[in-house]
């Protein structure tokens, strides 16, 4: 049986031990940023790979530069307390990793500078976030996406889980699978914890990084993905709310989500309600490149028992 371990503290400890004050400024003001990581078990090699785990730790480090977040790990000492976790857990199944560096002191006040810094990690085993097989139906949130001005979208910012909190609750509320923000400015962002990405005459489309979103990195892999094995472009560009009404395809993306077709918008069927052909493909490509089974992308797996 898998015992879930965390690493806090420079240690290595059971989760269930794994505590912080309830005086924790993070905890009092949200002043954390954290990753999502997913490692997926292949039993044709009996092994866990973690996808991307540097290009996650690259991005933790960029959201702790905004939030002035002293790291006190370089990138190759998360990448291993990350692996030594995963082992020490002994998961062998699929797992979802959570790094938090956060704002340890114990005091009232708001700020960021000059405060305690502490980084932890930890993973637990984790099935499917969105449904991936037939089609989400989603709401355009009432609520509005935040800008970098306010709370920078390019940081993954605990407290900025708040706005995706209020936009994933109205929508499930409303008996939506999920929820689409439109930024400050009326166009489309991103879902509540994925990018978002249209087929249009047989091209894709997603919304550009300078639009107040998280610069996914599933986004990233899926670009890459589809020019180099499918040939197909992707045109970065401001999206309007009716084209997602008039897509040929559309689908959210992220390491929780994975890629979740989008079958249903504000109640127009898109496309003909189905998982549309390029999706499909993405999906496979995907789903090989995780677990390890394409040789031009094996670099992106990090083996845990190896
Ligand atoms: N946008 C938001 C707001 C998210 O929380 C996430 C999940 N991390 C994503 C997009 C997708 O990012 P990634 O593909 O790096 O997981």
């Amino acid at each position: 049986m898998a015992t879930p371990y965390a690493f806090m503290g420079g240690q290595y400890l059971p989760l269930e031990d794994a505590k912080i004050s309830i005086m924790t400024h993070a905890f009092l003001y949200g002043t954390a940023c954290f990753e999502g990581i997913r490692a997926y078990w292949s039993p044709e090699e009996e092994e866990l790979f973690i996808f991307r785990m540097r290009e996650h730790y690259e991005r933790l480090a960029n959201s702790c530069k905004i939030l002035q977040i002293g790291l006190k790990f370089s990138i190759d000492e998360m990448c291993d307390a990350t692996i030594q976790v995963l082992r020490k857990s002994e998961f062998k199944e699929n797992v979802y990793i959570r790094p938090v560096a956060y704002k340890s002191t114990k005091a009232i006040g708001v700020k960021l500078a000059g405060l305690d810094d502490d980084f932890l990690v930890f993973g637990i085993p984790f099935g499917d976030y969105l449904d991936v097989n037939k089609g989400i139906r989603v709401q355009v949130s009432t609520w509005r996406h935040l800008e970098d001005n306010i709370i920078p979208a390019r940081a993954k910012v605990n407290g900025a889980y708040v706005n995706a909190a209020l936009a994933k609750s109205e929508a499930l509320q409303n008996g939506y699978d999920e929820a689409i923000f439109l930024s400050g400015d009326g166009h489309v962002a991103e879902g509540s914890a994925e990018n978002l990405f249209l087929v249009k005459c047989g091209k894709l489309v997603t919304t550009p990084t300078t639009e107040d979103i998280l610069e996914g990195i599933t986004r990233a892999t899926l670009i890459e993905l589809a020019r180099n094995e499918l040939g197909i472009e992707t045109i970065e560009r401001r999206i309007d709310r009716t084209e997602l009404y008039t897509a040929d395809e559309c689908f959210l993306c992220g390491t929780g989500a994975q890629i979740s077709p989008i079958s249903e918008v504000d109640h127009r069927i898109v496309g003909d309600g189905g998982v549309g052909p390029i999706t499909r493909k993405l999906q496979a490509l995907y789903d090989d490149a995780v677990h390890g089974r394409l040789p031009r992308y094996r670099h992106w797996c990090t083996p845990v028992y190896r």
